[in-house]
């Protein structure tokens, strides 16, 4: 008898019709004689609907009083699937984040799990029920509602495999596993078997939503065995995600992933001094904004450029601090792009070959794509471009580098 811990995502818990798909598919399981903890997000579309809701009574709804609204969609899931299997006869119980403690810091929206408790899944497991948990919420020390942050669930899964130390955390998706690019944008895009979490990480980092990152985060350091599956169809083996091993060195690029919610921002004609970058960047991270890449120019004359990127719904509030700064700083002026993508290549593959970034640049040149921007890390190489030739470039890069031919080659 294992202990697994399973979830669905919005797609596989859709409509009624796909909450009693997945409690056949949980019977299935538990008549095998595992014990189950079932993780559910909200149904498909549900927690956008909530937010539009909130943005229709305000301009800026409070943090607080949005994650009582958007957490309730899990709430509603969890409660249909466990009246589904128990009309089945399956012993069920439902769980909240409150009722198990789910215990998160106070951020609002984007809240860290601080620690889980799990004795009444545990007692729940021991009398022969099935558990189903609301994914995405938690709580704070003051007893109030939290959220993990958009596309969640998926840590909400981990967070409990780990602490309940599971054989399985397996995800059930609309796809069959983690794809070599996003299957809906680039049709050749071909189902990984394995991947370790280090390229998982950074995949879900670039824009591959399959996994949600912090969820891979929490996989990794935890070793939880994770599997990504697809709810619709039962004869697929899926994506495991785990360890690295040295089969996966002969990989070059396993996966290729696009970002298309970026902006870049340029300010002109900054003094080259000690201090200065902090004096950039310092405010907008107390805005609680992520800077991704940052390039600064060679300097002229004393002055450089600096451009870096954030995600586009930050972009206003990047620039509002921004313009503050630049008048302290006389700085010579600020300039936005706010379609660009960010489209990256990843596999641990590159820590030992040489020659990957030449070969992606001149791809994108045979396309005649301009690059704006190029990060590297060991295992991944990210170029910032136009966001129209966002998904050119992704197809372009993965027949290169994952087609059928390119594989052959390596
Ligand atoms: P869920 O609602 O089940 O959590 P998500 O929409 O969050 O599902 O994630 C699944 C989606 O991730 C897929 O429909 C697919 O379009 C997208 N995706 C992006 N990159 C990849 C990839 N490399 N492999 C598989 N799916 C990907
Ligand atoms: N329902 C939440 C969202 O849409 C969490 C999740 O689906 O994982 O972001
Ligand atoms: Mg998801």
């Amino acid at each position: 008898m294992a202990l697994i811990v399973q979830k669905y995502g919005g797609t596989s818990v859709g409509s009624l019709e796909r909450i009693k798909a997945v409690a056949d598919k949980v019977a299935q399981v538990r008549r095998q004689g595992h014990q189950l903890v079932v993780v559910v997000s909200a149904m498909a579309g549900e927690t956008n609907r909530l937010f539009k809701l909130a943005e229709q009574l305000s301009d800026a709804p409070n943090p607080r009083e949005t994650d009582v609204l958007v957490a309730t969609g899990e709430q509603v899931s969890a409660a249909l699937l466990a009246i589904r299997l128990r009309a089945l006869g399956y012993p069920t119980v439902s769980f909240l984040a409150y009722q198990l403690k789910i215990l998160t810091d106070a951020c609002h929206g984007q809240a860290r799990i601080k620690s889980v408790e799990c004795d009444r899944i545990i007692h729940a497991l021991s009398e022969g029920n099935i558990a189903v948990v609301a994914g995405y919420q938690g709580i704070n020390e003051k007893g109030d509602i939290t959220t993990l942050g958009r596309g969640a669930s998926d840590l909400t899964a981990v967070a409990l495999a780990a602490v309940l130390k599971a054989s399985a955390c397996e995800i059930y998706t609309d796809v069959d596993g983690v794809y070599t690019a996003d299957p809906h944008i680039c049709p050749k895009a071909r189902r990984l078997e394995r991947i370790s979490y280090d390229e998982m990480l950074e995949m879900a980092g670039l824009g591959a939503k399959v996994l949600q990152l912090r969820s891979v985060e929490l996989a990794r350091r935890y070793r939880v065995p994770l599997v990504v599956r697809s709810s619709f169809d039962d004869a697929s083996e899926g994506t495991w995600v785990g360890e690295e091993d040295t089969s996966m060195e002969d990989v070059l690029v396993s996966g290729v992933t696009l970002d298309n919610n970026q902006s870049k921002i340029t300010i002109n004609g900054v003094a080259d001094r000690p201090g200065l970058a902090a004096r950039i960047f310092g405010p907008i991270a107390e805005a609680g904004i992520v800077v991704d890449m940052i390039i600064q120019n060679a300097s002229a004359d004393g002055r450089t450029d600096m451009t870096f990127t954030v995600a586009r719904n930050d972009l206003r509030r990047a620039l509002d601090q921004i313009r503050l700064v630049a008048d302290e700083i006389g700085a010579g002026g600020i300039s936005f792009e706010d379609q660009v993508a960010k489209v990256s290549i990843v596999g641990v593959g590159m820590r030992t070959h040489a020659g990957v970034a030449a070969r992606m640049f001149q791809v994108l040149a045979k396309e005649g794509i301009n690059i704006e921007m190029i990060a590297t890390s060991e295992i991944k190489i990210s170029v910032v471009v136009n966001s129209k030739y966002g998904e050119l470039a992704m197809r372009a890069l993965h027949d290169a580098f994952l087609g059928q031919l390119a594989a052959d080659a390596v």
